[in-house]
């Protein structure tokens, strides 16, 4: 059984990692099969995370945490958990390739996924011009007339991102104002490819083997009207992706995993949560790290006091015994040179 087991490969996760191993504790984390890294990996530059005034990537941020985290001996498992048992002292997880990890903590952070717009034709037209990543998709829109669903900074980022490839970037959002940062919004206002249609819904996304339009309506009228579209990209926000803890964990009203306090203590013993599992409200990387960092100390104080296993406690005599054997000789070696 090991110390402790990490689920998430988000800066959350990672961060937590990297301290985790650095205590000695020996990781495992379960990094999932698809969805490696987690939302920044979907992120074109991060301009906001301390230490890199040049920016950086969203994918290259997230390869130095893992190298970090694997330097000082972090395990990284690629495969998605299937199933958790976290009453007791002992923390199972089962894996899709049939596995089952156990360890004494369990750190838990998982993010959140895309929101969808809820209609039906988002399953027939996902990955068919529907798309819920930029930087991923973006570039088969080169030259097209597309549109991005949503007001917050990930709109802003994605419309202006987009404007490399396509003529005309919509931006359609259910207001009149905009939740985004002022310096995200400023830049999309200022990119002449960008228009903005407000107080809009989706009402219907048109086309049977690609997307060709949408039928937008106004949220303060209710009229309705069409837009030809090439392509179109939702960006609504997340949910925190709990499901796996569902009956298991106590959840706030927003969703996320409940923790104690600025702690990442969960309704169950040894199971600590961390990054936007958590988190309904800041949502950042450099957020998420730091509640990383705090599941990580957390977990370690927590292990530190269990009582020690008959075994291990032997072997912990024997090494302190070892231990004050090889420093008597080194004294006495000592003493005979001076
Ligand atoms: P947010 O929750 O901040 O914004 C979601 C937006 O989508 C809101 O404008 C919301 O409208 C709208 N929306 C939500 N549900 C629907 C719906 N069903 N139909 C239509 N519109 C909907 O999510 P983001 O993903 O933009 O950002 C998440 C977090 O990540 C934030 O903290 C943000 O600051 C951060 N982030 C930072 C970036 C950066 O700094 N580089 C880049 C990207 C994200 P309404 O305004 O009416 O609620």
């Amino acid at each position: 059984m090991r110390d402790i087991i990490i689920i998430g490969s988000g800066p959350a996760g990672f961060t937590a990692a990297i301290y985790a191993a650095r205590a000695e504790l020996k990781p495992l984390l379960i990094a999932s099969s698809v969805e490696i890294g987690g939302e920044l990996m979907n992120t074109t530059e991060v301009e906001n995370f301390p230490g890199f005034p040049e920016g950086i990537m969203g994918p290259d941020l997230m390869a130095k945490l893992q190298a970090q985290a694997e330097r000082f001996g972090t395990e990284v498992v690629y495969d998605d958990v299937v199933e958790l048992e976290l009453d007791g002292p002992v923390k199972r997880v089962k894996l899709g390739n049939g596995e089952t990890h156990e360890a004494a903590a369990l750190i838990y952070a998982t993010g959140s996924a895309y929101r969808k717009l809820g209609l039906p034709e988002e399953e027939v037209l996902s990955g068919h011009g529907l798309s819920w990543c930029a930087t991923c998709d973006g570039f088969f829109f080169r030259q097209k007339t597309i549109a991005v669903v949503g007001g917050g900074d990930s709109a802003m980022e994605e419309a202006t991102f987009l404007t490399r490839f396509a003529d005309k970037v919509y931006v359609i959002h259910r207001r009149d104002t905009l939740k985004a940062s002022k310096i995200m919004q400023q830049r999309a206002f200022d990119n002449e490819k960008i228009e903005f249609i407000w107080n809009a819904e989706i009402a219907a996304i048109h086309g049977t083997t690609a997307v060709t339009g949408v039928t937008l309506r106004d949220t303060v009228t209710g009229d309705e009207r069409g837009l030809d579209l090439d392509g179109l990209f939702v960006a609504i926000g997340n949910d925190p992706r709990t499901h796996l803890v569902h009956g298991k964990l106590e959840l706030t009203p927003e969703g996320t995993i409940a923790v104690e306090g600025r702690t990442s203590k969960t309704s169950l013993p040894g199971v600590f949560a961390a990054g936007d599992v958590t988190d309904p409200h800041y949502r950042q990387a450099v957020t998420a790290a730091g509640s990383g960092t705090v599941a990580a100390l957390d977990a370690e104080q927590y292990l530190a006091a269990l009582p020690k296993a008959p075994e291990a406690e032997v072997a912990a005599a024997a090494t302190s015994v070892a231990e004050a054997e090889a420093v008597e000789a080194v004294e006495a070696e000592f003493a005979v040179v001076n």
